[in-house]
């Protein structure tokens, strides 16, 4: 049986509910459920996963019977901030909206010490790593063509320092006018990719900066680098923001050969339907992968001191979905002036987003948008836990189906097979 205080590692995890979309076609149903899963782990990694009502179980192996509890995959991160993380809180007072939390982070970056940026980056990740994350994406401001940023340097060493515990990419988050002159552009790009195989080179696409030109520089300048590229993107309710699509038609229009990630694309939630839905089947069409993040939308889009916000923010993501899109789910920033909430636990975010985007189905669907590294770089789909890759697993005993992601805050954390944190109540 699972003992919640046994930490020897379990060779089976027998009575597992794992999420729909985890599971073959072809997995047996009871009650239109599907049924419970026996997880076989050696050595750390897995070595099958069978429907637990074929018997095959042995006595004499270390087991944990988990009795139908939820559990998931090791979760991915897809969008932070930990350079600007926990900067709050030595902050006075914030203008509401996008524009303002920007004002306000760059008055604070004379705090930027790489003492400073490394310790607010290591409490991040030891609260991801705790809540079960194996794989971080943090974007990290970069300002000027000519010098790069601190923090830069910082995160890379943290990516080294953390790499026996969790993947740490790093993108270059650049405002879209440094790339208007096609040879800055390419300097840049030479830069991001001698910083190593985790980092990526990306951008702020807004109206107030929009260069359609600086855009197509940036892409033909990754592409000359074989880099990858992950873009913040029409963060704004502005219905002519054309970001995405742009984006879209000069991934066709070159043909270009890496993959591209973009974040927040708020502003088809304010457009036109038939113009928005018709940029979604040109990222379809580019297998762009999209990022939602709800908590920082819902806190900043429609934001005005005074007034209830009526918009939400929230990207189209059903209709994303609905064309074969990969949608990812991620935290954005935490405890800084984009977002004074927040914990790196991936699963709080993805409850904003359950209500804000009124998604069904959150465990059997959804969650996979918590799960797939493997969105982030394009390529053949690579699902998590297949055999031979690393039992990195979450176990929710408090939560069910049709409730998650309430009660998930108490988990056990699996990995390789070992326990690595266990939050549960002592009541
Ligand atoms: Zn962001």
């Amino acid at each position: 049986m699972f003992n919640p205080t046994d930490t020897n590692p379990p060779d089976q995890l027998i009575n597992a509910r794992l999420p729909r979309w985890l599971l073959a076609s072809d997995w047996p149903t009871k009650n239109g459920q599907p049924e419970l899963a026996d997880i076989h782990i050696a050595n750390g990694l897995i070595v099958n996963i069978q429907p637990s009502i074929k018997p095959s179980t042995n006595a004499n192996t270390p087991s944990w019977d988990v009795a139908g509890a939820l559990v998931l995959p090791a979760l991915v991160d897809a969008h932070t901030h930990l350079d600007k993380t926990f900067t709050l809180r030595r902050m006075g007072a914030v203008e509401p909206g996008l524009l303002g939390a920007i004002a306000a982070m760059m008055q604070d970056r004379s705090n930027w010490t790489p003492l400073d940026v490394e310790q607010r980056a290591t409490q991040a990740l030891q609260w991801a790593y705790e809540a079960g994350v194996n794989h971080l994406r943090t974007h990290c401001d970069w300002w000027e063509a000519e010098a790069t940023p601190i923090a830069w340097d910082v995160l890379g060493e943290l990516a080294d320092a953390w790499r026996d515990k969790l993947v740490l990419e790093r993108v270059s988050l650049m405002p879209l006018h440094l790339f208007a002159d096609s040879s800055t552009a390419a300097a840049l790009a030479a830069k991001i990719a001698a910083s190593g195989p985790c980092a990526r080179l990306g951008g702020f696409v807004h109206t107030t900066n929009w260069n359609a030109q600086a855009l197509r520089h940036l892409l033909e300048a990754a592409a000359h680098h074989g880099l990858n590229v992950d873009l913040h993107m029409d963060e704004e309710l502005n219905p002519s923001a054309c970001g995405l699509a742009t984006t879209a038609a000069l991934v066709k229009d070159m043909a270009f050969a890496g993959h591209v990630v973009c974040g927040h694309n708020c502003a088809l939630s304010a457009q036109d339907e038939s113009k928005a839905l018709a940029t979604l089947d040109a990222v379809a069409q580019a297998n762009i992968t999209l990022v939602t993040l709800p908590m920082t939308n819902l806190l900043l889009q429609d934001a005005v001191t005074g007034k209830t916000p009526k918009l939400r923010g929230i990207t189209l993501v059903k209709e994303a979905k609905a064309r074969g899109i990969n949608v990812l789910m991620a935290s954005d920033n935490v405890q800084d002036p984009f977002c004074h909430v927040g914990s790196y636990d991936p699963l709080e975010a993805f409850a904003a987003g359950v209500l804000a985007g009124q998604l069904e189905a959150p465990f059997d669907v959804w969650s996979e948008s918590l799960c797939r590294a493997d969105w982030l770089r394009g390529g053949p789909a690579a699902p998590p836990l297949q055999p031979g890759s690393a039992a990195d697993l979450l176990i929710f005993k408090n939560s069910s189906a049709w409730s998650f992601p309430s009660r998930t805050h108490e988990r056990v954390v699996l990995r390789k097979g070992q326990v690595i944190s266990r939050k549960e109540s002592t009541l």
